[in-house]
């Protein structure tokens, strides 16, 4: 079968593997689509994520869709050709988080296509993945293969908006309308925030950003834009710059909450500890999600009109060309790759 495979920066390869088998107890999934994710860019333009380069070649992927292929001896899971998401995530079960309902940050967990452990979990970019029967969501009817690849990152959304505390009636700012950003956009709107600003550096960015919910969208790098708020009640960061933060930051009231969700750059980052203190803000981060993905599910199912986000579709075979449609924020936000059998453009 074929996978892509990132062997190190601006090493990204379309490599034929084994298909796996799945072993007592686990699931066959044959992939359908993928999408593209900020982090699957990272390890292709610089060899890794935040603090954690790539050791060894590694299957990027961690937002997709299928259908079930093969049941393991014992596995208790939706039956062979039912069409499903995976959560990507196998937390232990058993440490002091995932005891403590915060499976999201468990101590000994993998996600898919990711570096930070070592081997590295294998990703989803690949015509066939074994996974756990708890990592397996059914699609709802009404919810097609396409729009369920975006049932992983509607969860990172859904699990921010969670951390932000109840948003009926508030002033929201969201910086960074990149494919989260904007489903953060749509979870706010779909919850009943009263104002939603979203600010970017790019036009085609904010432009998504307005089509999924946002009342209002400034340009980050004109701070004399009139349709910046002056204060509101949460921020959220979604772009993972320094200045993403430092925005939000700016516009709180007193006692607003700050949610730190982009991953920042690696290392120390500058941070406006005084407004904190002085204005008694609250900051708290969002990482990943875990029971979100079926509130996700029933969401798309339901019908959120997040289409706007999907801006491309690319057969396996060109996942360059998708790494670079979705680098070229300009004119992209989420690109899925389409990993079906068989699938050409
Ligand atoms: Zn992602
Ligand atoms: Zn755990």
């Amino acid at each position: 079968m074929l996978a892509c495979v990132v062997h190190g920066a601006h090493d990204l390869r379309i490599d034929t593997i084994p298909a796996p088998e799945p072993g007592p107890g686990l699931v066959a999934i044959d992939v359908a689509y993928g999408g593209v994710c900020g982090s699957d860019m990272h390890y292709v333009n610089h060899g890794g994520i935040g603090d954690f380069p790539l050791q060894e070649p590694m299957v990027l992927g961690h937002e997709v869709s299928g259908t079930v292929a093969a049941l393991g001896d014992g596995a208790q899971a939706p039956a062979v050709g039912t069409p499903v998401t995976v959560y990507p995530a196998s937390p232990c079960g058993v440490c002091p988080e995932c005891l403590d309902g915060r499976a999201n940050v468990c101590r000994d967990t993998r996600y898919l296509g990711s570096s930070m452990r070592f081997p590295h979990t294998q990703g989803g970019f690949a015509q066939r993945i074994v996974v756990r029967p708890d990592q397996v969501v059914a699609l709802p009817d009404g919810l097609d293969l396409r729009r369920g690849a975006l049932a992983e990152p509607l969860s990172v959304a859904l699990h921010a908006v969670r951390r932000a505390g109840d948003v009926r009636g508030k002033r929201v700012l969201v910086t960074g309308a990149g494919p989260i950003g904007a489903l953060v956009v749509a979870v706010l709107a779909h919850e009943g925030a009263a104002q939603i600003v979203v600010s970017d550096l790019v036009d085609g960015a904010l432009a998504i950003s307005r089509a999924v919910g946002a009342t209002a969208t400034v340009r980050a790098d004109d701070p004399a834009d009139p349709n910046w708020p002056d204060e509101v009640d949460i921020a959220i960061d979604a772009s993972g710059s320094p200045h993403g933060v430092a925005a939000g930051a700016a516009r709180l009231v007193r006692g607003g909450r700050l949610v730190l969700l982009g991953i920042l750059p690696p290392g120390q980052t500058p941070f406006p500890g005084n407004l904190v203190v002085t204005r008694e803000l609250e900051v708290v981060g969002a990482f990943r999600f875990h029971d979100e993905i079926h509130d996700a599910v029933r969401l798309l199912a339901d019908g959120l009109d997040v289409d706007a986000v999907i801006t491309g579709v690319v057969p396996l075979h060109e996942a360059s060309r998708a790494f670079e449609m979705a680098a070229d924020r300009a004119s992209s936000s989420k690109v899925l790759l389409d990993l079906r059998a068989g699938s050409s453009s």
